[in-house]
This record gives structure tokens, C-alpha cells and sequence, in this order.
């Protein structure tokens, strides 16, 4: 019997340079794969054109090669545009929404954010207000919601009834309703595909079997599972949603951090390994500061060093890294 190898992904958005943040959880998606013996593909999110540029794309590749982390599949810093840039792909991602309109479960909306906000009194969390259906069942065409609206309409996923659940490496089993969801955007009303839809067309057309990235995105995986259930496509069996990395005003680390980015600390000198230990110190693969390699992470990669908290990140740790 033929086993597919697993298969892991990188998947950097070049809206601004990668941070200590994002190598720490490409670090941990590549050495998740490669201590199975599995594959790495390297897959460039720059869905949103107009705040994706293409020096941090080529600044994002060739920070994460200089780190030492490869791919099987996938751009190097210096090949143009391809099948594994998302700005490519929108024609596979349209297919995908027409299949859902046609299948009645995605529906014109013509909301603003603020008229969610205003339709939305209970108290939300991380991820704003959850859409409370106001579209659903409205228009029985796009472009009657068009002639509706001053703006072109979205397109939103409508959720069935159903809970979803999944095992995460990291947190365990999880449960969600769509109740507490709300049914979300599929197609933008700026003409361009959302997140979610990108990276589930994107995650089955390549094979993807293991995910992993911030617990920031626990509940997208919920949303992705509901359209590979829908879209009929296999989902990935493995998930990890893992600790964030906190500056030291214990907020995540954003790409405005820049002097955390990888570009600024490899031009103030800083090697490779101090970063590669640094994150695995953050993670618990190291239970003290000192710089690393990936082949011995590859071997001490475990998922039970993983549950724990964010991590904050210190004037010391920065000491030692720049040291
Ligand atoms: N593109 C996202 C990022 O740069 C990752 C999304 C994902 O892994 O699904 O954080």
C-alpha cells in the first residue's frame, strides 16, 4: 500500500517582514513535518494585492532559507510569481464560490462593518462581531443585492446547524457551533477572496495533511473544515494551533514590531541559531537559552513541550539574542 508522505506548509503573507513571531511558528510547522519524514511546501498569502508587496515576499523567502528551514515544493526569493502564490490562484478560489452559490450555501450580503457592529449587542471577543445573519435568505440574486446597495455585495458562507469538532495536537479536542461563529466572508466586496477560502482550495489542491500556525486561528480551522465538508474536499487530518510569541507589553507580536523582524536582527548580526534557540527556548524544546540547530530540534520535536502559555518575550531574551 502506497502511504502519502505527510505534508506540511509555510504560508507567509508579504504584507510587511516577517517577525520573531512568524519564524518561531514556521520553525515549528517545518519541524513537525520533517521529524515525521514528511514534506515542506512554501506557499505565499498575498490575496489582499493591495497591501502585498513583492520585496516582502522575496525579504520573507530569503529570511526563512538564511534561517535554515527548506522547502520541497514552492518559490525561492528570486523565481517569479507561480502556483503557489495565492495572487495566481483566484480563478481556482471563484470556481470554488461558484460551486457554493450553486449548491445554496453562499449568499450575497450588503452589511457594512458597522452595520454589524450596530446589529450585534452581545459582547464579542478577539475576532469582532459575529454576523448575525442579516443577509441570509434576503436577496434571491446578486445582482438584486447589487441594486440594492451603493457597493458591490460579499458573498458569505451559510453555515448548516452543525457543530464541528476536531483534535488539536496543542489544545486538545475542540468543539464549536457556527452560533458563535456567524456565517463568514467568502468573496470581498473589494472583488478579492477571502482568507478562508483561499486556504482551503489552497490546503486541499496541495495535499496539505498537517496545519499548523497561532492559536489566533483556532476557530478558522472551524470555518475550513465547514467548507472542505461543503467544497467535498479532504480536509487535513492533523491540526496544531500553537502559544503566540508577546512582546514585552504582552501584546502579539504584529508586523509593525519591526525591530523584532527577521531582516533587522540578521542585519544587526544576529545568527541564525541564537534565533533558532530562542524560539525553541520559548517553546520549552530547550529548557535553557542557547543556540540551536535544526537537525537537533528535528530530533527533540514533541507536541507535550507545546502546552503551555504565550510566551513573553523580554529585555533579556533581546539581550542574549543580540549578545
Ligand atoms: N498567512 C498566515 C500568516 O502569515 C498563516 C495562515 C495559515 O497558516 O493558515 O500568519
Amino acid at each position: 500500500m502506497n502511504i502519502p508522505r505527510p505534508t506540511g506548509r509555510l504560508a507567509p503573507t508579504p504584507s510587511g517582514l516577517l517577525h520573531l513571531g512568524n519564524a518561531r511558528s514556521f520553525l515549528l510547522a517545518w519541524l513537525w513535518a520533517r521529524s515525521e519524514g514528511g514534506r515542506v511546501i512554501m506557499r505565499i498569502e498575498d490575496i489582499d494585492l493591495p497591501r502585498c508587496r513583492p520585496i516582502f515576499r522575496r525579504q520573507a523567502l530569503s529570511d526563512l532559507h538564511w534561517l535554515g528551514l527548506d522547502w520541497d515544493a514552492g518559490p525561492g526569493p528570486d523565481d517569479a510569481l507561480g502556483p503557489f502564490d495565492q495572487s495566481t490562484r483566484f480563478e481556482q478560489y471563484r470556481r470554488a464560490l461558484d460551486r457554493l452559490v450553486q449548491a445554496g450555501r453562499a449568499y450575497p450580503c450588503v452589511c457594512s462593518r458597522r452595520d454589524i457592529e450596530e446589529a450585534t449587542r452581545a459582547p464579542h471577543g478577539d475576532e469582532g462581531a459575529v454576523y448575525p445573519g442579516t443577509c441570509r435568505g434576503r436577496f434571491a440574486t446578486f445582482a438584486e443585492a447589487a441594486a440594492q446597495s451603493r457597493s458591490t455585495p460579499a458573498w458569505r458562507f451559510a453555515f448548516s446547524d452543525k457543530a464541528f469538532s476536531f483534535r488539536d495536537e496543542v489544545q486538545g479536542p475542540v468543539l464549536a457551533h457556527p452560533h458563535d461563529l456567524g456565517d463568514f466572508v467568502l468573496w470581498r466586496k473589494d472583488g478579492l477572496p477571502s482568507y478562508q477560502i483561499a486556504v482551503t482550495v489552497d490546503d486541499a489542491a496541495m495535499g496539505v495533511s498537517q496545519v499548523l500556525r497561532g492559536r489566533d486561528l483556532l476557530l478558522s480551522t472551524v470555518r475550513q473544515l465547514a467548507l472542505y465538508e461543503a467544497l467535498g474536499l479532504q480536509a487535513p487530518a492533523h491540526w496544531a494551533h500553537v502559544p503566540l510569541l508577546l512582546s514585552e507589553e504582552a501584546r502579539r507580536l504584529a508586523k509593525r514590531d519591526g525591530g523584532l523582524s527577521l531582516k533587522a536582527l540578521r542585519e544587526q548580526g544576529v545568527a541564525p541559531a541564537r534565533i533558532l534557540g530562542l524560539c525553541a527556548f520559548s517553546c520549552g524544546l530547550q529548557s535553557e537559552l542557547r543556540p540551536a540547530t535544526l537537525t537537533e530540534l528535528t530530533q527533540c520535536f514533541d507536541f507535550a513541550f507545546l502546552h503551555r502559555p504565550d510566551f513573553t518575550l523580554t529585555r533579556e531574551h533581546l539581550a542574549w539574542l543580540l549578545a
